[in-house]
């Protein structure tokens, strides 16, 4: 069939990160653009994801503040949180920024369409009762919050609930050890609940560097957060007081809430994809090749559920190559390598490169750079916190191959240090470099001496 006699040349299924990016960006370069959501625009990341839970961080990060400020002279009344408050300033906000991404879709003429789609084949969608034919469909439907079968399951939230908590919990369970888990205790706990986290191994957070997990768990505990390892659950019970949740051990716990944060699933629910060749991996993600190409020619994935980082800067990127490439003259295809990432946990991981352990698997013989110190705001406010820098260089080039940090404002200093990782600097060039004084960035060019030497 020839271009002109579809609808339109890509449909979109998503609203997301990558799927906004993806049609406005082949919209502004001619494309005949339609994209469908069925539930709020910017998908998770605006929503349920990266922009509440960032603000709730603000929130509750301002506890400790007010208790830290007494060292530096300040009285400050005992202070009091209203949870309503930031809920609903939250929504408002989120309003806000849904109207945006509107307008961003408007602006260069794509056409929205709301309502759940389906693949009718290879080159039809369906919304409702009506189709629409494209030369391209691009799926990017994210993922969604998997819940293990635990009997009471129903009783547990997701992070899709749980920034709208009619009432703020007084004692919070959290099952999981990644990333939301590890956040959202952070969260509760600044805002005063009492927060278990339940991580089924033996240490929290795997993949990230072996160092920077056992420190954050023992600065993690220092908050205050009963973080407990080998512990998971067997089942859940309603009671009259709370819910009774019982473990492997034997133990059981009575709480006000459970969030479960137990990794995400593909959203493919309703897609219809069997009418199609399109193909899952192994791991249950859309198969693509380096061009978000699945099985079926004119069927394109991106974002979280194709199975690379599932962060918005990635589906981002993905959603800006894939649209130079099918409707603007081509372009570099997205380098996984060296994408930094922050886990917005209280203190703050930032991380970038290779771990120790991939280090030296893949390269052998590395050197440690290692400082473990006492912020400078910690002098006076007396809080027991310490951070960590870390840097993995491989000995024989010199190449700064990972650096790892825990520590307030983790993501904005690792931001910069990953360009300089990405352009191969040298363990040299780290030292050439001048130092902020005084800052907790400076660490990083004054380390001088290799762990265990
Ligand atoms: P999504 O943003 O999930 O968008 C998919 C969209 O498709 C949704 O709007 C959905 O409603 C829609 N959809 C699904 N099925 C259909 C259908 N059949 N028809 C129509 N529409 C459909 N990343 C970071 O980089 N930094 C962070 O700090 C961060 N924090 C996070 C915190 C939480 C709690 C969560 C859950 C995620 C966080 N992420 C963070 C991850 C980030 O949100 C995702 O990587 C990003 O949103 C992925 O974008 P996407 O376009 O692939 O999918
Ligand atoms: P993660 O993959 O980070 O963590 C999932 C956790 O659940 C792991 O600790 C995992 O354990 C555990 N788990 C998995 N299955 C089970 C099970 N059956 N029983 C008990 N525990 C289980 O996923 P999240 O849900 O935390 O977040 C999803 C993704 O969203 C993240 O991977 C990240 O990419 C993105 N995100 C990014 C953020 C950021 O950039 N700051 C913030 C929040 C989310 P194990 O390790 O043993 O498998």
């Amino acid at each position: 069939m020839p271009a002109a006699d579809f609808d339109f040349d890509l449909f979109v299924i998503g609203a997301g990160s990558g799927g906004v990016r993806a049609a406005r960006m082949a919209a502004a370069l001619g494309a005949r653009v339609a994209i469908a959501e069925d539930r709020y625009m910017g998908g998770t990341c605006v929503n349920v994801g990266c922009v509440p839970k960032k603000l709730y961080v603000y929130a509750s990060e301002f506890g400790k503040g007010f208790a830290d400020s007494a060292g530096f002279g300040w009285q400050v009344p005992e202070p009091a949180f209203d949870w309503a408050t930031l809920r609903d300033r939250k929504k408002a906000e989120i309003s806000r920024l849904n109207a945006i991404y509107e307008r961003l879709l408007e602006g260069p003429g794509a056409t929205i369409i709301s309502g759940r789609a389906s693949l009718v084949d290879a080159h039809h969608v369906a919304v409702a009762d009506r189709s629409y034919s494209a030369g391209k469909i691009l799926l990017a439907t994210g993922t969604w919050p998997y819940v293990p079968d635990w009997p009471g399951r129903e009783h547990m939230l997701t992070s899709n609930e749980i920034f709208d908590l009619e009432h703020f919990p007084e004692r919070l369970l959290i099952v999981g050890g990644g990333y939301i888990a590890t956040e959202f205790a952070g969260i509760f706990n600044g805002l005063g609940s009492r927060v278990t986290q339940a991580y089924r191994g033996e240490l929290f957070m795997r993949g990230f560097d072996n160092t920077i997990r056992q420190f954050l768990a023992d600065e993690v505990r220092k908050t205050g957060v009963d973080l407990r390892f080998n512990s998971n659950p067997t089942g859940i019970e309603a009671g009259v007081t709370g819910y009774r949740v019982a473990f492997e051990d034997g133990s059981d716990l009575e709480v006000d809430t459970i969030l479960c944060a137990t990794g995400r699933r593909p959203n493919i629910k309703d897609l219809n994809l069997a009418c199609t060749k399109v193909r899952l991996d192994d791991a249950g993600f859309i198969r693509v090749d380096g061009n978000f190409q699945t099985d079926e020619p004119s069927i394109f994935a991106l974002g979280d559920m194709s199975g690379g980082p599932q962060l918005t800067p990635v589906a981002l990127e993905e959603g800006m190559a894939f649209a130079h490439r099918e409707f603007g003259a081509g372009g570099p295809e997205v380098d996984y390598n060296f994408v930094p990432t922050a886990v917005f946990s209280q203190p703050n991981v930032g991380t970038v490169g290779y771990t120790e352990e991939e280090a030296r698997r893949e390269f052998g013989d590395v050197t440690i750079y290692q400082s473990d110190f006492k912020p400078m705001k910690h002098t006076l406010s007396g809080r027991d916190e310490r951070s960590l820098m870390k840097l993995v260089v491989d000995s024989d080039s010199d190449r700064v191959l990972g650096l790892h940090m825990v520590g307030p404002d983790a993501g904005e200093i690792l931001q910069g240090m990953a360009i300089a990782l990405r352009m191969g600097a040298t363990k040299a060039d780290f030292d050439r470099t001048v130092g902020i004084h005084p800052t907790a960035a400076e660490e990083l060019v004054t380390m001088r001496e290799p762990l265990g030497t």
